[in-house]
């Protein structure tokens, strides 16, 4: 059967990683989370003293590190999960700390960061076969994708979520603060310069607040088969 590209874009914390691995491994298709990548560039950032005092980053020293920052995304044979590779060392813990998620959005929003990034993400899905999963795929990565969603979610509920898979990961949690985190993601995310986050105009959007993940997976995978369907008919 023929294969398709599939955008998965939204909010912070709305659950469309989960939604996007599983749908990939129900269909075999390569999952990529690309906010784990711009994670994967503010470590490195974070590693090698690339912020100012004032908390901005020093976008020159950063631009001369680019060439050196390797992110690769590694399927874990015993979890049957994808990790993420800075360099050659595995970083999947650490790019999920609070750390790194106070400092992505300075990092996500300077021009050579999204150029070098999103140049990959395009080569990945070169043999189409993809789910890819950010808040630029279905406007700037990928804007010809088969089939495009958009997932919403209340701030609340995305909070609680992001609190339960920290604690479930061992990785100290505050609610308070990850609410705010993900209120100013969305804020910076969505009023940023360079591809902004925007439900893509052909997108499907999906707000997920009150569904189970399970519901969540089922309604996903109906919305694959009827691509499927309407494109390959005949
Ligand atoms: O998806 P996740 O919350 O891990 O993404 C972390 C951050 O990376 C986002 O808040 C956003 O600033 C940035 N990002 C982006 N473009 C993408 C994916 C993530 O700017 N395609």
């Amino acid at each position: 059967m023929k294969k398709i590209i599939i955008a998965i874009d939204g909010l912070s914390s709305c659950g469309k990683s989960t939604m996007a691995k599983n749908l990939a491994k129900e269909i075999s298709y390569l999952y990529v989370d690309t906010g784990a990548m711009y994670r994967a560039v503010t470590l490195y950032a974070l590693r090698h003293n690339l912020f100012n005092h004032d908390g901005s980053v020093n976008i020159d020293a950063l631009e001369r590190h680019i060439n050196h920052i390797n992110i690769t995304l590694h399927l874990n044979k015993s979890t049957g999960q994808p990790e993420t590779y800075l360099n050659g060392q595995n970083v999947e813990h650490e790019i999920r700390s609070m750390e790194v998620s106070e400092h992505v959005c300075l990092i996500a929003a300077i021009s050579a960061v999204r150029h070098a990034l999103v140049s990959q993400q395009k080569a990945m899905g070169k043999e189409k076969g993809i789910v890819m999963d950010g808040r630029d795929i279905g406007t700037a990565v990928f804007p010809q994708a088969e089939l495009k969603i958009f997932v919403t979610a209340s701030p609340a509920i995305r909070a609680q979520r992001r609190y339960d898979e920290l604690k479930s990961k061992g990785i100290q949690a505050d609610y308070n603060t990850i609410l705010k985190n993900i209120e100013e993601r969305d804020y910076l995310d969505s009023h940023r310069q360079l591809s902004p986050l925007r439900k893509a105009t052909s997108a499907i959007e999906l707000d997920n607040s009150q569904l189970t993940m399970e519901e969540q997976q089922n309604w996903l995978l109906d919305q694959f088969n009827k691509t499927i369907h309407s494109l390959y008919r005949d």
